[in-house]
């Protein structure tokens, strides 16, 4: 934490984001009484982890908030946040983006999605390996998916102290973001990357979406 409040926090984190970094505030585990005290200094984004909760939270909370799924999402829970949800940032796996898109057709809507990446050095079974997704782009396999809006790339960096394995990282998802970009789906802008540990290198290296939750809310 940075100030005594999380409305400080946000205040502070908000001072040193550059224009065009949006925040994310991690709400996952935190009450509804801390979403809404960020609420109360103007924050509208929430990230959520869980799809139970997200929904709850949404069905309490005020309706101009947008939530974003940022955690692992199963195929049979999409239902359960397809009606509201703003963005599915955790899109692993081709299977997963024809059930959202599915279900967002039957909602009624478009879904935005990120395509999570794996470039961290812990064995994770969520995230695309890069040369999968580029051979999945390439083959045209989004293409038919009329429900979801590809508009960009998610990633973690390593969960370590030393600033050159993060910065490698980061460097990656940003340069297969441009790959995405320039050679699959130009219209996508969001780079999501950086955590409370580590969002200011993430921004120098390209981020557009920051998602804090402890250096926010404190520890969980
Ligand atoms: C929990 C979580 C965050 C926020 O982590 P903090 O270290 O609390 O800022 C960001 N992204 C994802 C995908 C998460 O699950």
């Amino acid at each position: 934490m940075l100030t005594n409040t999380i409305a400080g926090n946000i205040q502070q984190i908000r001072n040193t984001l550059p224009q065009g970094v949006e925040l994310v505030a991690v709400s996952k585990f935190q009450p509804e009484s801390a979403v809404m005290e960020a609420y109360g200094v103007g924050q509208r984004l929430f990230g959520e982890s869980r799809p139970q909760e997200l929904a709850a939270k949404w069905a309490a909370l005020p309706r101009d908030i947008a939530w974003h799924m940022i955690g692992h999402l199963q195929t049979n829970k999409v239902r359960l946040i397809a009606p509201f949800v703003a963005m599915v940032e955790s899109v692993d796996s081709l299977r997963l983006a024809r059930v959202i898109s599915d279900e967002a057709i039957r909602a009624g809507r478009v879904i935005d999605i990120l395509l999570e990446v794996h470039v961290a050095r812990e064995e994770s079974k969520f995230g695309w390996n890069p040369a999968t997704l580029e051979n999945t782009l390439s083959a045209g396999e989004f293409d038919n998916l009329l429900g979801v809006r590809i508009r960009g790339v998610m990633g973690m960096a390593s969960f370590t102290d030393d600033t050159n394995i993060i910065d490698g990282e980061f460097t990656k998802l940003k340069s297969i973001f441009d790959t995405i970009k320039q050679q699959y789906v130009p219209q996508i802008d969001v780079l999501s990357m950086g955590m409370s540990s580590d969002y200011p290198q993430a921004i120098v290296h390209g981020s557009t979406q920051v998602r804090i939750g402890s250096t926010i809310f404190g520890q969980r």
